[in-house]
């Protein structure tokens, strides 16, 4: 899985437009200038490491990635399947090949696959969903469907369930408050949602809270069908029997193996009970195609669906409930299943205890050519293009860490298991955590801990983009200039800058930077691409030559990027980690949390108003009734002052650091502490308590959204208190981020006094 993916097929949002709605700043204002050939962490000459990354490119090669993407993506290979041991099987050979230490850690983890899946309508006609995607005569691989997983969601109940159906749009909360003032009530009956606006998870999960009784999800031919353009085979669009796979776990709880929270999913690891797991669903859920969905859509009747709820298919839009009943049964195989995590290493000459690492998920949903193993096949080069340097006596003076993840589709088990495995260990030696997932033609997106920020450009404008022939950088600052309106498109003209989103979930960054504060970066392309195979048995070698990244450039493009990524990170004198560029996201945030307290009393007090006064029952249309929302507490001031005390704090400690730093270079031991220093900086930014009610997720300042899944929370703590009108949480939450940015600033203060006795 991949949220960049995700992203791209919410039909190309811009990126301003994906971070504002993630709760960070679109732009945030520059780091410092970079200035063209100097390179942060090498001091005055970084001659050598730039004919280093020279030869490197040298050594990568678009065909001979494009040949183990074939090879990788020729059978379905998910979790426990034979193909998937394959897989794992050939990467393992090949970093044998390139001259690394492999090792492959194996977990055993809880993963259901389906037994039985039967949906159909009773009345008032009838119709059986075929729940099957058709073999194509263009598409190679499309017919194996001996191997292939049947198209369902993972971590759905089993169940057995009749009921009357009501459509409920994208199926989020706000969907269902609509319902409500329609005088609908979706307890004891069956929802169908669309796909899109949300991690898929959500809409089983906002379904049980409001007393569904089952659910089903399809992929309305207007968000990634014929509405947005020619379909598969033709085009790169849906095609009508498509499904989207994919896990509806509630991992914005906990991921990884929900029988082992917290701890690795060894042979012998203890479990809890399946029905004691508080991350899965006790109702049954179902992706279909449009296919199956228009006959059960088509037969709806009650209120016409509201505008913004319809989708592309011929015929009007209904809510329901009434006559169209659905009975939907679902049964899984439970069983514990081996995964396996490809763990490759090169040790570092000067350094060996302090690690760099990489990752990319090697397992699929069906064939994954584009999900994930365009990301692993550019990472398998990346990785030989090392293998051909070790060959001419170069070293790394860090170690460098490559893991090809097992497991991440059904819940970033691979990853999630590993780290806990290892919690300790990487809290002392991991310096950083490179990711990758899904990669394809277009644009550079990059998200991440925001010390990295000054970094990441650098790298950026190293990286020539192979459409245009300018760097990746200039690249995604045309779009963003071309994206951005009035004043800010002039700003950003005026005075270049480059801004990282935040990471939520979605891949395999997760739990080094959420659960154990490890400093994170995920790194991707795309944006030209529509993604509609994804999850599906049409995310295929065949697709992914014609639509997704033909002739494998933005394959070498992402190996490039992601290579300098680790050489730098492997090789710099002084880690280049800038905590004032965290210090003004973290100030953004905190305005913004800020903001959106006092947005919230406004529109409450205008709502109460409107609703006294009468005004929604005066405007609605008598003959189709809406009635007014429900009134809603009034919304109180909160003491903000602890929290932005502590900011202004950190912009002062972590410039007077940065300061320190850019006079000399310490030797010796004292680099050398100062370095571990900063890597461990970021552990300082967790809570021992972690999130309310989700207390595997740590770090204070970003999270995946309890009701967005994928999608960002920077604050989490304060925003969703305030987003979900828990009104003194928000303001403990206040205090305790308050007091964590204190302790991280007196912990900046102490790196430099340490480093630099005498200032
Ligand atoms: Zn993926």
């Amino acid at each position: 899985m991949s949220r960049l993916l995700l992203t791209l097929m919410a039909g190309w949002l811009s990126v301003s437009t994906v971070l504002a709605q993630s709760g960070s700043s679109a732009m945030q204002t520059g780091s410092t200038a970079t200035q063209s050939g100097s390179l942060k962490g090498f001091g005055s000459d970084a001659s050598a490491q730039q004919s280093l990354e020279a030869r490197f490119d040298g050594y990568l090669d678009a065909s001979r990635l494009g040949e183990r993407l074939k090879i990788m993506s020729a059978r379905p290979h998910h979790v426990g399947s034979p193909g998937g041991k394959a897989v794992a099987e050939y990467i393992y050979d090949q970093y044998k090949r390139f001259g690394f230490e492999v090792r492959i850690d194996t977990f055993y983890v809880l993963f259901p696959t389906p037994k039985v899946r039967e949906l159909e309508m009773t009345g008032p006609t009838q119709y059986k969903a075929l729940l099957k995607e058709p073999a194509l005569k263009e598409d190679a691989t499309s017919g194996q469907s001996d191997e292939q997983l049947p198209t369902y969601n993972a971590w759905s109940a089993d169940g057995d369930v009749s009921g009357e159906l009501v459509f409920v749009n994208y199926g989020l909360p706000s969907d269902y408050e609509q319902l409500a003032r329609r005088g609908i009530d979706v307890k004891g009956k069956i929802v169908i949602a669309k796909y899109g606006r949300s991690w898929r998870g959500i809409k089983p999960k906002v379904a049980q809270e409001h007393g569904a009784i089952g659910c089903i999800i399809y992929s309305d031919p207007k968000d990634d069908g014929y509405y947005e353009g020619d379909v598969y085979p033709k085009g790169a669009f849906k095609n009508e029997y498509g499904v989207q796979r994919g896990s509806v776990m509630d991992m914005p709880i906990y991921p990884g193996d929900p029988l082992t929270p917290g701890i690795g999913a060894t042979k012998d690891a203890p479990r809890i009970d399946r029905k004691d797991a508080i991350n899965l669903l006790k109702i049954p859920v179902l992706p279909i195609s449009y296919h199956d969905a228009e006959p059960l859509l088509k037969s709806l009747e009650g209120p016409v669906a509201p505008e913004d709820w319809r989708g592309a298919l011929p015929f009007t839009y209904h809510i329901g409930p009434g006559k169209t009943k659905v009975h939907l049964k679902l049964e899984f195989n439970w069983d514990i299943k081996p995964i396996y995590d490809v763990i490759a290493t090169v040790p570092g000459k000067d350094f060996p205890d302090q690690w760099v690492i990489r990752g990319n998920h090697h397992d699929a949903w069906v064939n994954g050519a584009g999900d994930p193993l365009s990301g692993q096949a550019a990472m398998l080069e990346e990785a030989h293009a090392v293998g051909e340097l070790l060959k001419t006596g170069w070293k790394p003076r860090r170690t460098l860490v490559y893991c090809s993840w097992d497991g991440e589709e059904p819940a970033l088990l691979g990853s999630t298991e590993w780290v806990e495995q290892n919690a300790a260990t990487l809290q002392q030696h991991a310096v950083a955590y490179i990711n990758s997932d899904g990669n394809g033609r277009g644009f550079l997106n990059a998200e991440g801990s925001h010390a990295f920020e000054p970094f990441l450009e650098q790298v950026a404008r190293d990286v020539t983009d192979p459409e245009t022939g300018i760097s990746v950088l200039e690249r995604r600052w045309a779009r963003e200039i071309i994206n951005a309106t009035g004043d800010k498109a002039k700003e950003l003209l005026n005075k270049k800058s480059f801004s990282i989103g935040a990471l939520g979930s979605g891949s395999d960054y997760s739990p080094f930077i959420q659960h154990i504060g490890v400093p994170s970066i995920d790194l991707g392309y795309g944006g030209e691409d529509p993604g509609g195979e994804y999850h599906s048995i049409y995310d295929s070698y065949d697709d992914y030559v014609r639509f997704k990244d033909p002739g494998f450039v933005y394959g070498v493009v992402l190996a490039k990027t992601a290579g300098r990524t680790m050489l730098r990170l492997a090789d710099a004198d002084l880690l280049p980690f800038d905590y004032p560029s965290l210090a003004k996201n973290i100030k953004t945030y905190s305005t913004e949390v800020n903001a959106l307290l006092d947005q919230e009393r406004e529109s409450t007090a205008l709502q109460n108003k409107l609703i006294k006064g009468g005004y929604y029952h005066l405007a609605a249309d008598p003959k189709t009734p809406i009635a007014a929302p429900d009134p809603k507490d009034e919304v109180p001031y909160l003491n903000f002052a602890p929290l932005q005390n502590a900011v202004v704090g950190l912009e002062k400690s972590s410039t007077h650091l940065n300061d320190l730093l850019s006079k000399r270079l310490p030797s010796g031991d004292t680099l050398q502490q100062l370095n571990t220093g900063l890597y461990q900086a970021e552990q300082q930014l967790l809570s021992t308590q972690g999130l309310p009610r989700r207390g595997w997720y740590k770090h204070s300042i970003y999270a995946p959204g309890f009701y967005t899944g994928y999608g960002v929370k920077t604050l989490p703590g304060i925003r969703e208190a305030i987003e979900q009108r828990y009104w003194k949480e928000a303001q403990d939450q206040i205090d305790l981020d308050a007091s964590i940015l204190n302790h991280f600033s007196q912990y900046l203060d102490k790196l430099g006094s340490t480093a630099y006795p005498q200032q």
